[in-house]
């Protein structure tokens, strides 16, 4: 096999490398990571300001709770005083009678606005359920989606170690300066380093070559300089039509 056939060969291996590499880096789960992770982000400000109104009622409903209780025992205070036996005024009796309908009807105003402040914690816990719910399916998703990313890494990496050893190998025989040439052209094209001649046609663009062109690269002597293709700029490798 002629060294510009060789090329062709290695050319083979350095596009499907190329596939491969591409694989590895456009995997389907890394977008998945990605939506999930701007998900997660997402979230924070929710999360942090429903955190916030719950710890506002839940300080409310405290501080009724503990107004409520002291209510209570300070009615309990008077109640105990009044059927003490030490208070014999009638009026004064009537009087402390007054006073514990209105501690017991304050105390039933806090306890009843406790209870609505406890209908609203409720009420946000739930909101925070449905947060706490979306950050551990999107944290799942992510951690999913990782797993296949690994597990598919390492196969297309034994994949690509393979290629680079094939290629190694096919391109042994290759004189060290042309196959310089060819990964510099390579690299600079984005594209193919080498293209096959096929009829007047460049197999890397499918551009036509120049009748007089294609008949000086056929004609070419062994170990004359090789031709690029105007258009992609691929080494030109004339032969089998
Ligand atoms: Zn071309």
């Amino acid at each position: 096999m002629s060294s510009l056939e060789q090329l062709l060969v290695v050319q083979d291996h350095d596009t499907t490398l190329d596939q491969l590499r591409h694989r590895r880096t456009t995997l389907p789960e890394r977008e998945v990571v990605a939506r999930a992770e701007a998900r997660l982000r997402e979230l924070e400000g929710p999360i942090t300001e429903t955190r916030a109104r719950r710890d506002v009622v839940h300080r409310d409903v405290k501080r009724l709770e503990d107004e409520a209780s002291a209510a209570s025992a300070k009615a309990k205070d008077v109640d105990a005083a009044m059927y003490s036996g030490t208070i014999t005024s009638a009026k004064e009796l009537q009087a402390m009678q007054t006073d514990l309908e209105q501690i017991r009807a304050h105390q039933r105003t806090l306890e009843d606005r406790e209870l609505e402040f406890m209908e609203q914690q409720e009420l946000i816990d739930g909101e925070l359920g449905v947060l706490d719910r979306e950050v551990v399916a999107a944290g799942a998703e992510i951690a999913a989606a990782r797993k296949v990313i690994v597990e598919q890494e390492a196969v297309i990496d034994a994949e690509i170690a393979a290629e680079i050893s094939a290629r190694a190998e096919s391109a042994v025989d290759i004189p060290a300066e042309l196959l310089a040439l060819y990964e510099r052209c390579h690299a600079q094209n984005r594209g193919p380093g080498a293209a096959r001649l096929l009829g007047n046609t460049c197999q890397g663009c499918r551009l036509t070559i120049p009748a007089t062109e294609v008949d000086r690269i056929r004609h070419a002597a062994e170990g004359a300089p090789v031709s690029h293709c105007d258009n992609c700029g691929a080494i030109l490798v004339p032969g089998r039509p």
